[in-house]
């Protein structure tokens, strides 16, 4: 299994990056050309079509085709249904090119989907749109302020003047929160489609996921991405919003979308680059740093005498006297 954001996973896969025809990791949507105004545009994918499947055999086969192309000089040619390099991860024996890479949910959904409807809804720019909820900051801040949460939440929701600020774990917050939180704020037909999006991704991260689950899942998400340019714009249409419509598949193949989210992963990115300093032997810094913080654990959970009379036990730099020794 191969778990990345966007970006990095256009380029492990060796296909087109996510603002290119045929980017899709999973399917062979082509995308379209959306235009803002006469001069900028955006690709965007449009949601109400159903559209064939990637898999292995496909994937080489499309990569051969590219092969040939270039090797008879087909110069022109960069990419054959958005297969634009050889992966060496095809090179991994038993690896599956399609269905090894994970839907991540942190970035497409938290990251993505979440606060792209969310800064919509806020932006004062849309204030012709009926989804405009910026002129009601106060209040949402009111309640955002009065929520109350567990000793165990490590991160509390900041106000919506520091929105740009937000972390992962807070969107995560917002979106379990938004729709109680916005009822009778934002109006009834946003806040129903956004809350058949929160249902479904809400199902797809519990511990035990049932068919019943995946079915009702399913039907949510592809309600939301059929109604959304209707109840948006076009342009709403985004590649996250068309990778939640593969979440399904991925909790099928893979389980729950918690087990392979970015979130552990980057959380320990933090914990590597605490790990050096300045640009000389990196690795080597990381290494001897990770070799010590493994000892320390181990030394904390560790028995000792004390004055060769007290037994000692360190937990967490805390000594306990455990008996006396005689
Ligand atoms: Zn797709």
């Amino acid at each position: 299994m191969v778990a990345a954001d966007s970006p990095a996973r256009c380029q492990l896969q060796g296909i087109n990056q996510y603002n290119g025809e045929f980017s899709c990791p999973w399917c062979l949507i082509k995308g379209e050309t959306y235009w803002i105004d006469e001069r900028r545009h955006k690709w965007i994918f449009p949601t109400k079509k159903v559209h064939q499947s990637r898999d292995q055999e496909n994937f080489t086969s499309h990569l051969r085709e590219l092969r040939d192309l270039l090797h008879n000089g087909n110069n022109n040619v960069t990419n054959v249904f958005g297969i634009k390099a050889p992966s060496k991860l095809i090179l991994l024996p038993k690896f599956d090119i399609v269905h090894g890479f994970v839907f991540d949910y942190m970035h497409t959904c938290l990251l993505g989907v979440v606060r792209t409807l969310t800064c919509a809804w806020l932006d004062s720019k849309n204030h012709n749109f009926p989804f405009y909820i910026g002129h009601q900051e106060v209040e949402i801040n009111c309640r955002i302020n009065l929520c109350k949460f567990p000793v165990e939440c490590q991160r509390i929701l900041r106000e919506i003047k520091d929105i740009k600020y937000w972390k992962a774990h807070e969107w995560k917050i917002w979106m379990i929160l938004a729709v109680p939180l916005l009822n009778g704020i934002l109006s009834q037909p946003y806040l129903k489609h956004f809350s058949n999006f929160v249902t479904a991704i809400t199902i797809l991260c519990k511990d035990v996921i049932t068919r019943a689950d995946l079915e009702t899942s399913d039907n949510l998400i592809k309600q939301f991405c059929v109604v959304l340019p209707d109840l948006y714009d076009s342009s709403y249409c985004s590649f996250n919003v068309h990778l939640v419509s593969h979440s399904v598949d991925c909790v099928k193949n893979w389980g729950p979308l918690w087990a392979y989210s970015l979130f552990q992963f980057e959380n320990y990115n933090g914990v590597l680059t605490n790990s050096f300093s300045g640009t000389t032997e990196v690795g080597l810094q990381i290494a001897k740093k990770l070799i010590i913080a493994e000892n320390v654990c181990f030394i904390k959970c560790f028995f000792f005498k004390f004055n060769g009379k007290k037994l000692l036990f360190i937990n967490n730099g805390k000594a306990e006297i455990l008996s006396e020794v005689t």
